[in-house]
């Protein structure tokens, strides 16, 4: 084993049993769990649904032939139910059924009144949106659902809207220390390229694992297809992960993951703020205005200076931003 944490590995869905299997086979260097979705809840009723319960015997087969753990996604309690008689390992819960604690409730009392013997683990996706109280929550409904027996449950961070939101995740750790945190680089990041530095950053964070879309032929998926990466691409990601730098405190580590994210954001404002001046500079031209109205300039910089005040920053500093932005 090259990796000492958990590793979730495998397609977004499964297609077929010949793809189930060389898949499984491409990932067996790196012992991962194997994931597949079967039920796909996707946002086109046109695309790609999943195989359904057809493709949990292609999971068993993947579990007799390689002697690994499988682990598939569950949004209705007749999913949990078929998983359990499949004797699927590990289940998780999607980001879409996340937004929902009904059904969130029902799921975890469904699991609590069936016998839940040989299953592993249940892995909670956040919720779509950047919510980390109801991401809390939802493992808390299962925690306490599922308190009299010893099934693990744990987090699994996939962002929002392509933004990682460590400060979510970073909630999540402050509350729950003892449920084991993952990273989803996958849904996280929505593009392949982007998956290395994303496993990068969660041995810096000292994450306790990741969960990484896998397929022999990305271009080709019947979903996902942008952010699949290969078995091997995954295996020389997870051999170069660096060790974390412990000279610097953890928590330290990880506003610094917030600030980035925060600077990423800022600059996606300020380009946009600029595409927008572009446009007003068009309409000025051809109503044969002049670039800069004083009194509008004015009214932006006093109500500007104004949310200055209301939120501790200093006159100047606004000032100044907005002096660069419109020189710029
Ligand atoms: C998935 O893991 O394939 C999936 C649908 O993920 P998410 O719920 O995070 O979008
Ligand atoms: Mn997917």
């Amino acid at each position: 084993m090259i990796y000492h944490k958990l590793l979730i590995a495998g397609p977004c869905a499964a297609e077929s049993q010949e793809q189930v299997m060389a898949i499984a086979a491409a990932l067996q260097p790196l012992q991962p769990i194997f994931r597949a979705g079967l039920w796909k809840p996707r946002s086109n009723p046109q695309s790609f649904q999943g195989v359904g319960a057809e493709g949990l015997k292609w999971l068993l087969q993947v579990k007799q032939h390689f002697g690994c753990e499988v682990a598939t996604e569950v949004a209705t309690t007749e999913h949990i139910r078929l998983c359990l008689d499949a004797k699927t390992d590990y289940l998780w819960i999607g980001a879409r059924t996340a937004t929902n604690p009904i059904v969130i409730q029902q799921l975890a009392d469904a699991l609590a009144s069936y016998d839940t013997t040989s299953l592993k683990g249940i892995l909670v996706k956040n919720p779509m949106n950047e919510d980390a109280k109801l991401w809390i929550g939802n493992i808390q409904r299962f925690s306490n659902a599922l308190k009299d027996s010893d099934l693990p449950v744990l987090a699994v961070l996939r962002g929002c809207n392509h933004h990682p939101c460590w400060d979510m995740a970073y909630q999540l750790r402050s509350q729950l220390p003892s449920v084991p945190l993952l990273l989803d680089p996958s849904h996280m990041a929505g593009m392949a390229d982007k998956v290395a530095p994303l496993c990068c950053q969660s041995a810096e964070l000292e994450m306790d694992g990741l969960m990484v879309e896998t397929h022999t032929q990305p271009e080709q998926a019947l979903s996902d297809a942008q952010q699949q990466i290969t078995p091997q691409q995954l295996l020389a990601i997870i051999q170069s992960l660096p060790s974390p730098d412990r000279s610097v405190p953890l928590s330290l580590r990880w506003l610094r993951a917030m600030m980035d994210e925060v600077d990423e954001d800022l600059w996606l404002t300020i380009r946009k703020r600029m595409e927008i001046s572009r446009r007003i500079g068009e309409v000025k031209r051809e109503e044969g205005m002049q670039i800069i109205q004083k009194e509008r300039f004015e009214h932006i910089l006093n109500r500007r200076l104004q949310w200055a005040q209301e939120n501790d920053i200093s006159p100047q500093t606004i000032k100044d931003i907005y002096n660069a932005l419109h020189k710029e």
